[in-house]
């Protein structure tokens, strides 16, 4: 779809992926987002700088491509090493241009109500359109449980089913019973980092579960110091009473990675003054 649209814009959205530093995670996240941006012909730049390179350095670099009329989407991939500030690296790049939605104007103007002025954070992006999906009508007066609380995932995606007119409530690890929370809503979003956290019998009968959580644990059964992802939720338990639900992996990470071309996308068509493609 997304190709389609591309196509039909008749625009090269161009995007720059810049990675300080050689954390092995973020190469494999950096590596997927440059393959995607280039399957769907995108002109796709990306910047590896090494783990020492200065704040300075790493400002100047943003400029530079802030200024550059091909490149339509940054991504300064996170976590920056401990000595560069990433609020400052973050607040650095045109708003227009933050195809990660972490700049406070894209932020703000989500938590304003004007998501079609901003740019929204990938993931709970495409969390959104994976639960209007899975609902499939009008999400307004459905009771939404988000667990978790963070400035990339728990928060945006409490603020865009708001927006949505759901009653919201943002749980985290100071609230009580959330068992009970979880069981009274429709729709739950599960963001928190623990494996296997939220349980079959937490799930409302018939709710649609999102699981954000990508968390890797020993797996011993595929041999000796193996490892597998899993998610937040306890899948075959919680797909027994849900009515849809997010398998860990496949399900929001690739969500993500389609988001983030898309916001490209729609910068580069903002940036040629048309209408981007909804
Ligand atoms: P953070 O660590 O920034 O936030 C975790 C949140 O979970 C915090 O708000 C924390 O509460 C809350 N929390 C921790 N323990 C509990 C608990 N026992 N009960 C209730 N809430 C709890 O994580 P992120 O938001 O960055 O990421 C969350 C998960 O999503 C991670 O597994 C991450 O890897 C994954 N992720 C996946 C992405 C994808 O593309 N699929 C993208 C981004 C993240 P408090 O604020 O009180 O500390």
């Amino acid at each position: 779809m997304i190709k389609q649209a591309v196509v039909a814009s008749g625009l090269k959205p161009g995007l720059a992926v810049v990675l300080v530093g050689e954390d092995p995670a973020s190469q494999v996240y950096v590596g997927a987002k440059g393959r995607k941006a280039e399957e769907l012909g995108f002109h796709s730049v990306q910047h590896t700088l090494s783990a020492a390179t200065s704040e300075a350095d790493v400002l100047a670099l943003v400029r530079a491509l802030n200024a550059d009329p091909a490149i339509h989407g940054i991504l300064v991939q996170l976590p920056l090493p401990g000595h560069i500030n990433a609020a400052a690296v973050l607040e650095t790049i045109d708003p227009a241009k933050d195809v990660d939605g972490f700049h406070p104007i894209n932020v703000g103007r989500l938590a304003i109500g004007e998501p079609e002025r901003a740019l929204i954070s990938c993931t709970p992006a495409g969390c959104l359109l994976l639960i209007k999906r899975a609902v499939g009508r009008p999400l307004a007066g459905l009771d939404a449980l988000v667990i978790g609380r963070s400035n990339i995932v728990g928060k945006p995606m409490a603020q865009l089913l708001l927006q949505e007119s759901c009653t919201v409530t943002i749980a985290h690890s100071k609230s009580r019973d959330l068992a009970a929370l979880a069981r009274r809503a429709d729709i739950l979003v599960a963001a928190v980092g623990r494996p296997e956290m939220v349980r079959g019998d937490w799930v409302k009968e018939g709710a649609v579960v999102i699981d954000v959580g990508m968390n890797r644990i020993p797996a011993p059964e595929r041999g000796a110091g193996k490892t597998r992802l899993v998610g937040d939720v306890a899948y075959t338990e919680a797909s027994l009473r849900a009515s849809a639900i997010t398998p860990v992996p496949g399900g929001v990470g690739p969500m993500t990675i389609a988001m983030l071309m898309a916001n490209t996308l729609t910068a580069a068509c903002r940036a040629a003054g048309i209408q981007p493609p909804h």
